[in-house]
């Protein structure tokens, strides 16, 4: 790729040299000095310019006495080696099926710094204006990218990807705020640099000025996708210390553990949101412009807000709030609320879900329940689940080969929570017996030696509750983790997924 074009510096370089008017102009940061720096400068800057400002600021130093078709053609051509080597490599690593899970597991400050190494090799990359070449491109902001838990990267690599695949090369990434500094629309590029008479008459000078932008927003474009993708493959490659976690977690859990918590972060709530207290609406819910009242009495005496969508609504809650009101810092904690200790999962996030409908006084984890069903539990599994309904306090319940019961407790509440969740699937759900192995795992490594317990006893049992299949499956998960040598699935989960997440500070609450 490097060597394609250092072939073509003979045209590039003189003009390579271009000062940043437009960097000088709004005064920002050099990328090499502060790069975090640079980019916020750049959005505050692109966000108060329209693309005409800065493809006339651009084009200061430059008349179409050194641009020809030629030229642009030849420019074209370039472009078009680019991002053929580009769509290779880009297309390879989406489609591998981890890039994508190992780049949402990141935290926030590590997928910050790959795009900002991204940012800062495009800008050193060879374009007409260099850093400046930021300018011509507004969806490539740090923020954008970062965008629902880091989902914005992916689905701006899809995009750039899919052009490139779906249209004559060179590609033009579509952009309404870039187009609008042409009265040509994008697609007309595609077709044909030499369509004569092009649609609108515009000058000579700023048709080539706006095609000559436009391939270097696109090689700009270009070269942040490979920067920064490059930036994360040396990271997984090398085993950087920001990636360590996110692969141990690849490494050591089923990839649809993997997979399942990069999908919940995708729907992670950066803040709380504001719901009326009474009817419990969002300010999106009802409209453009609207505002929420909060209750004035609270603010003032305890600096807690609780609100309220219209005057009705606080009149129409009053019988309840007034028990409370200036006294006590009290709100229903509707879901993704302040006061909902798991605002940052979505409304529809299964297991945050099954937490947030515990029943409201004493919310403990034994409330982690068992019903209801969808489906037909087996006899054995409809026992257990009797039993477990007849007794919250215990985990599971066992048989010895005599048919006694024994009482199977989690003392840890991390692992407590797990193997709950777990069984809620399993005995919730029974054509879903992914949570057996998980189960039948933890159980066998605490459990096995029991006195009047054996492995094959508690195997027996869990076949007679899931079906004769989970044996082999329980077996072959802890060979897996035996082969790991890192404890259990239910053990491993959980230390992996607070390193991803943080620790499970809120389950402290529910004790
Ligand atoms: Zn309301
Ligand atoms: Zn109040």
């Amino acid at each position: 790729m490097a060597s394609e074009i250092k072939d073509d510096n003979a045209i590039e370089k003189p003009i390579e040299f271009l000062p940043p008017l437009l960097s000088k102009k709004f005064n920002i940061t050099d990328v090499k000095q502060d790069a975090f720096k640079w980019d916020k400068e750049w959005e505050a800057a692109i966000a108060s310019s329209t693309a005409a400002d800065v493809l006339k600021e651009m084009s200061c130093f430059l008349d179409d006495s050194v641009f020809t078709p030629d030229h642009v053609e030849y420019l074209h051509k370039i472009l078009r080696d680019f991002q053929k080597v580009a769509t290779d490599i880009l297309d390879k690593l989406l489609n591998d099926g981890h890039f994508d899970t190992i780049w949402l597991l990141l935290n926030a400050v590590e997928q910050r710094r790959h795009l900002l190494e991204g940012l800062k090799g495009a800008s050193n990359a060879l374009t007409l204006w260099g850093q400046d070449c930021r300018a011509l491109c507004p969806e490539v902001t740090v923020s954008n990218l970062l965008s629902q838990g880091g989902k914005g990267f992916i689905d701006f690599l899809t995009r750039v990807l899919e052009t490139s695949k779906s249209s004559n090369i060179p590609a033009f990434l579509p952009n309404s705020w870039w187009e609008q500094a042409s009265d040509l629309p994008n697609p007309w590029w595609g077709q044909a640099s030499d369509v004569s008479p092009p649609p609108r008459q515009r000058s000579r000078s700023t048709k080539i000025m706006f095609e000559v932008a436009t391939i270097n927003r696109n090689k700009f474009i270009g070269h942040f996708a490979l920067f920064s993708t490059s930036s994360i493959l040396k990271d997984i490659t090398g085993r950087g210390e920001g990636m360590k976690n996110v692969l141990h977690l690849m490494e050591n859990s089923k990839g649809y553990v993997a997979r399942s918590i990069a999908q919940v972060k995708t729907t992670l709530r950066d803040k709380p949101v504001i719901r009326c207290e009474n009817c419990t609406k969002m300010p999106e819910d009802i409209g453009e412009g609207v505002r929420f009242m909060v209750c004035s009495l609270c603010k003032s005496k305890l600096k807690f807000e609780v609100h309220y969508c219209s005057q009705s609504c606080q009149k129409e809650h009053w019988s309840v709030h007034k028990k409370a009101c200036g006294k006590k810092r009290v709100t229903q904690g509707l879901s993704g609320t302040k006061g909902d200790s798991l605002w940052a999962f979505s409304d529809s996030d299964p297991v945050a879900n099954l937490i947030r409908n515990l029943p409201k006084d004493g919310i403990t984890l034994r409330n982690i329940g068992v019903n209801p069903c969808k489906g037909k539990r087996s006899p054995a599994a409809e026992r257990q689940a009797e039993m477990l309904e007849a007794d919250k306090d215990a985990e599971y319940f066992l048989f010895t080969a005599s048919g006694e019961r024994v009482r199977f407790v989690i003392d840890d509440l991390g692992a407590k929570m797990i193997f709950r969740i777990n069984r809620g699937v399993v005995l919730t759900q029974p054509t879903n017996t992914v949570g057996v192995n998980a189960l039948g795992e933890y159980m066998l490594k605490l459990m096995s030696k029991y006195p009047g317990l054996s492995r094959d006893i508690i195997l027996k049992q869990l076949c007679a509750e899931y079906g004769d299949d989970v044996a082999g499956e329980i077996v072959k998960l802890e060979q897996d983790s035996g082969k790991r040598g890192a404890g259990t699935f239910i053990e491993s989960w959980l230390k992996d997924c607070s390193s991803v997440f943080g620790s499970f500070s809120w389950l402290n609450l529910m004790v």
